[in-house]
Formats: structure tokens, sequence, C-alpha cells
């Protein structure tokens, strides 16, 4: 008979992105279990892959699980700003074959990948340690008892909410892709758009490595009750994919996710239990772009949950820090943009697309990494201040 409860060190839930990259990154001695509630890794496909190729190459992504995008244009229902990216390329990931790499950097470490193990509950004892109830399709119901847990677990931050530590978003991004072959399609080229087919969000087509196209649109829950199937019937009803050089087929694959939409809250660490990811709300607000954010900050915290088992007190500190330091003032304005144009009509939507066009490449680049160094708030509020002038 299996025994009812296993022991490890680090318990982390959650087995896209995050949870991946903390497991990859904790020291040979530390023994962890990551469960993840889905059958495989990287299927179903919940995101869609967008991101850049320097980041790509930092975190050492092999080069043929991303595309890279030459061309980025932005439309809304009357204006366009395109873009020949030259500098700072756009990506676009093959999302499950980058999970499951993610997952490979595991291989030969004491860490043991629990795949269709759904995490239930948690509760801390008496000597500090956390007892979790998890249901799986192999073992059934089991507990977990380890001295540690990450809540890696994206929008549904399952272990903060089981805790008492804190609760799902309230307001989320919700997005609705249709996947098929590429087509015509220029595979170097990505757009983004705006305007009455994505009101409270945007609409994305991106080119994946494996030359199929990916259409999406994100809508934000409370601000519509349009749910987003609607919204993409709604879309093909428009004629507008014809003007983005798409032919939407008969046939197609149908992905969704959820993301969380709401302020960035810098508290990471609730003593033994830290969060990371989509569950610590680490995609950027303007337009919630988090796999290379969840990779990077994941590995950061593997390195410092292992320093802080070998007895360094501050190393958790200095994992909230550096996500505090990168994150809490771009996200703080990021956010504001967020939520002010997620209540933009169509016609202000022209107006700001004409604007975006006449930024620099690095410029909109920043923007769209929500970044918001002084010199393009600046620039954006000049431009606001010339288009008021000019009428
Ligand atoms: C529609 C959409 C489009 C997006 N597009 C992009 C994009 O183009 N580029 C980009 O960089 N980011 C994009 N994002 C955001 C990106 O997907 C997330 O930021 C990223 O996936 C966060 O990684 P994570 O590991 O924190 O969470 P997740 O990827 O959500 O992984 C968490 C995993 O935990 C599992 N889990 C949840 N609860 C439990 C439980 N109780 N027990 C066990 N397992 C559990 C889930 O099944 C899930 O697989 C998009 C998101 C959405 C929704």
């Amino acid at each position: 008979m299996l025994t009812d409860i296993i022991a490890c060190d680090v318990l982390i839930v959650g087995g896209g992105p995050a949870g991946l990259s903390v497991a990859s990154h904790l020291g040979d001695e530390v023994h962890s279990i990551v469960v993840h509630q889905d059958a495989e890794i990287g299927l179903p496909v919940r995101t869609s892959g967008g991101t850049w190729k320097r980041d790509m190459e930092a975190l050492g992504i092999p080069p043929q699980m991303y595309r890279v995008i030459d061309q980025l244009d932005f439309f809304s229902d009357n204006a366009e700003a395109r873009f020949a990216v030259d500098d700072d390329k756009m990506a676009v990931m093959d999302v499950t074959a980058v999970y499951q790499h993610l997952a490979s950097l595991s291989d030969g470490k004491r860490s043991e990948l629990m795949t269709g193990a759904k995490f239930l509950s948690c509760i801390e004892q008496e000597d500090g340690q956390f007892l979790s109830q998890i249901r799986s399709r192999e073992r059934g119901s089991f507990s977990i008892l380890s001295a540690m847990v990450i809540d890696a677990s994206g929008w549904q931050s399952a272990v903060i909410e089981s805790l008492g530590l804190g609760r799902k978003p309230q307001r989320t991004g919700v997005g609705i892709e249709y996947e098929f072959p590429i087509g015509n399609f220029d595979p170097n080229r990505a757009v983004l758009f705006v305007g009455s087919s994505a009101l409270t969000g945007y609409g994305w087509i991106f080119p994946t490595p494996g030359d199929r196209l990916r259409l999406g649109i994100g809508v934000i829950y409370p601000d519509t009750d349009l749910t987003p199937r609607q919204v993409m019937e709604d879309f093909k009803a428009s004629g507008q994919a014809a003007r983005y050089g798409i032919e939407i087929p008969q046939d197609y694959e149908v992905n969704a996710g959820i993301i969380p939409s709401e302020p960035y809250d810098p508290e990471l660490v609730f003593g033994k239990v830290v969060r990371t990811g989509d569950s610590a709300n680490f995609a950027t607000p303007t337009v919630g772009e988090g796999i290379r954010i969840a990779v990077e900050y994941g590995r950061l915290l593997g390195a410092e949950v292992t320093a802080y088992l070998n007895g360094d007190d501050k190393a958790l500190g200095r994992y909230e820090a550096a996500a505090r330091q990168a994150f809490q003032r771009d996200y703080r304005f990021g956010f504001m943009v967020n939520t002010r144009i997620a209540g933009y009509s169509p016609e202000r939507w022209d107006k700001s697309v004409e604007r975006l066009g006449r930024l620099s490449e690095q410029e909109m680049t920043e923007l769209v990494r929500s970044r918001f160094g002084w010199r393009t708030m600046a620039r954006t509020v000049w431009l606001n201040i010339k288009a008021k002038i000019s009428g």
C-alpha cells in the first residue's frame, strides 16, 4: 500500500513556468515535489507565448523554441501604427516546448514532478511544518508534509487562499485563442489590435515556431460582461480579420486562460510560504506578459529558498526586495494605464494608435514591456499635449 504522507523540504504548487523554474534552481540537496493539476506539462495551452528575443537568450531558451518577429503592427478600428523592429525584437514561443524544456532542467535533481495531482488545501502544524492535501489521478488522495510551500499556482493562488493569507484576484484578464495553420501570413510579423473588437482589452495575432497562427482576444472582468467566446464571434463577424491579413479557417484549436489584473502587491513572503509568478501578480499590467518574468523570478526564488534552508535568514527577504525593486514603481503606473485604457471608446483608441505611431521603436517597446522610464513618460505626456494643441 502506498504511504498516505510523503515528506519533502519544499512543496511547489503549480507546474507552470514559475513553479518549474523554482524547482530547477533549488540546490541538489533540496528535496522538492511539484504538484501540477494537469496531466501534462504545457498542455492544454493557456497562454499565447509573446516575449522578447533578448530575454529568451538571457534565460537560455533554445532558439528553435521561439520565432523572432521583425514587424509589429498595431490596429484600432480606423488607425494603424506599424513598426519594423530592428533592435529589441519580439519573439513568440512554442509554449508547450518551452515549458517541457523548463521541466527538463530539473532532471537529475531531487525534484519530483507529479502531474495530474491537484493541491486541495494546506494547514500549518504546531511544529511549523505544512501538511497539504493532494488528490492525484495515479495515487488517489494523500498528504505532503513539507518545511516550505511555494505558491506557483498562477491566478488561482491556491496556497495563499487555502492558508487565509490572501485571496484570488477579483479583477482578471480572460483570454481566448484560435490556433490554426499560418497560411499566407508573414511568419515574422505580429499584430496587436484594440478598439471595438476587443473593448476593455486587446487582441493579438502571433505566428508560432511551428508555422501556426494564434489569434487571441483578452478582455477584463468585471469591466465587461461579454464572454470571450462572444467577443471572438463578434470579431469574426466584423470582417476585421482580413484587414489584419488573416483568414480564419473553419477548423481551429481553442486555447483559453486567465491572468490577474490587479494592483501589484509587494508582499510575497509569509513565513515559510512564498508566492511567485502569476500568483504574485508578476505579469506586466499593460499587456499581461508574464512567462519570462515567471522564469527569471522563479529561478531567483529557487536559489534563495536553498540559501534559506541552509541557514541564511535574509534570503527570502532578498527575493521579495528584488521583485519590489523591479516591479513596484513601473507596475503602479502600468496599472493606472491598464484601468484607464480598459475604459477607452473605439474613437479614443483611434487617437491613441495614431499617437503610438509617433513613438520611436524603443519607446513603443518600453510601453509594451510596462517600463515607465522618465524619458518615455515625458515623451508620452508631450505627445498628449501636442495632440490637444493641434485639436
Ligand atoms: C490568454 C492569455 C495570454 C497570455 N499571453 C502571454 C504572452 O503572450 N506572453 C507572456 O509572457 N505571458 C502571457 N500571458 C501570461 C502568462 O501566461 C503568465 O504570466 C504565466 O503563465 C505565469 O506563469 P505561472 O507559472 O505563474 O502560472 P501558470 O502558467 O498559470 O501556471 C500555474 C499552473 O498551476 C496549476 N495549478 C493551479 N492550481 C493548482 C492546484 N490547486 N494544484 C496543482 N496545480 C495547480 C495550473 O494548472 C497551471 O498550469 C498570457 C496569459 C493569458 C491568460
